[in-house]
């Protein structure tokens, strides 16, 4: 395993910066999370999130890998978000928006999702990552397991933050 300095840099290697689309010329559109880019790229960039959304609402929610790391956590709390999302009665939903009307959206809504399990993940099993300078604009920081993270401990964390029923 790296040290945990060497992991950090990694950790900022695999961050997804903006780009800017050779096709996008002055008829581009700035796309967060993305970034400048043609017509042709926004089409294939839904179409991937449609169909990822397809792909985790076809998965039991319980269904989960033995051991998370930061990537597979991410898509474990989006998966979440959507079942939720899907579960709310319109008076509930009607709640979240009242909330914060973008929680409807799932990629959002998992950002809380993540949050509120990040709290009670132990510290060793994660690092978190302030960037600075340019990186800043983009990302005020994130964090990343530096190791496994055993799914016992994400349905423990699930339970603490009252995601999901005590057993
Ligand atoms: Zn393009």
């Amino acid at each position: 395993m790296l040290p945990k300095s060497l992991d950090c840099i990694a950790a900022r290697v695999r961050v997804r910066l903006p780009r800017i689309c050779e096709k996008a010329g002055e008829n581009g559109r700035i796309v967060p999370s993305i970034g400048y880019v043609c017509g042709g790229c926004v089409a294939v960039a839904q179409q991937q999130r449609r169909d990822l959304h397809e792909e985790l609402r076809a998965e039991p929610l319980g269904e989960m890998p033995p051991n998370f790391d930061t990537a597979t956590f991410d898509r474990y709390a989006l998966k979440f978000s959507i079942h939720f999302l899907d579960a709310l009665s319109p008076e509930n939903r009607d709640r979240v928006i009242g909330s914060n009307p973008m929680f409807v959206i799932p990629e959002a809504f998992s950002l809380l999702i993540k949050e509120q399990i990040l709290q009670h993940v132990p510290d060793h099993y994660m690092t978190t990552v302030q960037f600075e300078g340019h990186d800043r604009l983009f990302s005020s920081g994130e964090f990343r397991f530096f190791k496994p993270v055993p799914a016992k401990v994400i349905l423990r964390a699930l339970r603490k933050s009252k995601l999901i029923e005590a057993e």
